[in-house]
């Protein structure tokens, strides 16, 4: 039979791939030639990429991760299913509304069911769904052709994707240095921590207002109407917090940061100024990235690095930042900017104009994958953020790579097709948030209409 297998030439892994895509493997190029006589003989000769069409779209909401993520899976009429993920803390809703507009649609043609939906999408997580959507094609046409998703953008810059970690705040700088010392301790190369208003609310004389009065008013404040300001002593309170922390870890790791309230633009350059002997790899939102001409007042004004952009959907408001010279660096998160493809897009505009793109994620595994694939395959690329090195199942909602997906503060994309991974049900139905099934009929989606096109 073998040579039987043989004669087909170059139909061999064709069918290879097509047995894989069919039996749901992680990895396509592997099944022995016994296997393989098997997997052909179970293939559906309407099982190819040129005709495979969206039939569903279903939602898992899983709580804990550490954030809310609605994880998506659009299933196809050749029973491949691809996996994406609406942006944390947003609606699974952005994601069920595009339904109708998805049904018999070729997922392998990401670009262009990207551009039917992506006038659904806006800023921050109102982007989630159009994003989640793009994942799950790219992760559809990665396992319909048999190759990974990096592979489909160009290929790799590197081998290992650098991680970095938040670290929520302590009161003390010395106790906090010492958490951070620990993340360096467990493999982490790249760290962030927040200070701002929040450490002074309490020491009396750091901020224009009394000890104990709300420090930055309503959430819903944006910076320049707060008139909340930080005195010389409490920017000095903030410099000596950061000093402590350097003392602990040392000034050979990098260190970026963020949080700081929705403090005025002068009180930003006064802290930005006097973080610049504590070398921070960049300050991070100082003000809204709707206010570009306010964060170019600050990058004028300091050395240390400004950067923004996990609220940026789509390249066009990136671009503007980088060209009116607003940043020394972006910040996209990959399921708010537009997802795989155009975060990529974003990293190499801002790479042509000497801007470098560390990247924003707060989400499950398979957004991490997404994130991952894209990094592998920029190459202005420094740090994909990692939220939940705290969440001790967080890497089992997985299954198809190797593990741990995170060693030595790095993360590989993997040869698998697509994004790589299978889901865990068993782990999944276990974080689900309350009220909430595991990938339910979505009928009621189905015939969600209304004149869609945007001119007339
Ligand atoms: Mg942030």
């Amino acid at each position: 039979m073998k040579r039987k297998v043989e004669e087909l030439g170059g139909r061999r892994s064709f069918f290879r791939k097509l047995g894989a895509a069919a039996a749901g493997l992680g990895a396509a190029s592997v099944l022995p030639d016994a296997t393989l006589e098997g997997a052909m003989q179970g293939v559906n000769k309407s099982s190819m990429p040129s005709q495979l069409k969206i039939t569903d779209l279903r939602v898992a909401v899983v709580t804990g991760a550490p954030f809310t993520c609605p994880i998506i899976r659009i299933d196809t009429n050749q029973g491949l299913s691809g996996y994406g993920e609406v942006r944390d803390g947003a609606s699974k809703t952005y994601a069920l509304m595009l339904k109708s507009r998805l049904l018999g649609e070729n997922p392998c043609s990401v670009d262009k069911v990207f551009r039917k939906i992506k006038q659904f999408g806006h800023a921050a997580r109102q982007a989630g769904g159009v994003c989640g959507v793009e994942m799950a094609c790219w992760d559809l046409a990665g396992k319909a052709f048999g190759v990974p998703v990096y592979q489909m953008l160009g290929g790799r810059f590197r081998d290992r994707v650098r991680l970095y970690a938040d670290t929520t705040e302590v009161e003390d700088g010395h106790a906090q240095g010492r958490r951070l010392k620990e993340r360096m301790d467990h493999g982490l190369t790249f760290l962030k921590v927040d200070f701002g208003v929040n450490l002074l609310k309490d020491k009396p004389g750091t901020l224009n207002r009394p000890a104990g009065a709300p420090a930055a008013g309503s959430d819903m404040v944006m910076h320049p109407f707060t008139s909340l300001a930080i005195t010389d002593k409490g920017v000095a309170y903030l410099s000596d917090f950061v000093a402590a922390i350097r003392e602990e870890i040392g000034m050979e790791v990098p260190l970026a940061s963020d949080h700081y309230g929705h403090i005025d633009v002068n009180s930003c350059i006064r802290l930005a100024r006097a973080m610049e002997k504590h070398q921070l790899a960049w300050m991070e939102d100082m003000v809204p990235w709707q206010l570009g001409h306010l964060m170019k007042q600050i990058k004028d004004a300091t050395e240390t690095p400004i950067l923004t952009g996990e609220d940026i959907y789509l390249k066009e408001d990136f671009a503007k930042l980088v060209d009116m010279g607003a940043v020394d660096m972006i910040h996209p998160d990959l399921a708010s900017a537009g997802g795989i493809l155009e975060t990529k897009k974003i990293g190499d505009y801002a790479q042509e104009r000497g801007v470098a793109m560390a990247m924003h994620f707060a989400g499950t595994p398979v957004s991490f994958m997404a994130n991952v694939h894209c990094a592998s395959a920029t190459e202005n690329f420094i740090a994909l953020e990692h939220h939940s090195i705290e969440v001790p199942w967080w890497e089992d909602m997985v299954t198809g790579l190797p593990k741990p997906l995170v060693k030595d503060g790095h993360a590989v994309a993997p040869d698998a097709p697509g994004l790589g991974i299978e889901l865990n049900p068993d782990v999944v139905k276990q974080h689900l948030l309350k009220g909430e099934g595991y990938f339910e009929p979505t009928p009621q989606w189905d015939t969600e209409r209304s004149w869609d096109r945007l001119w007339s």
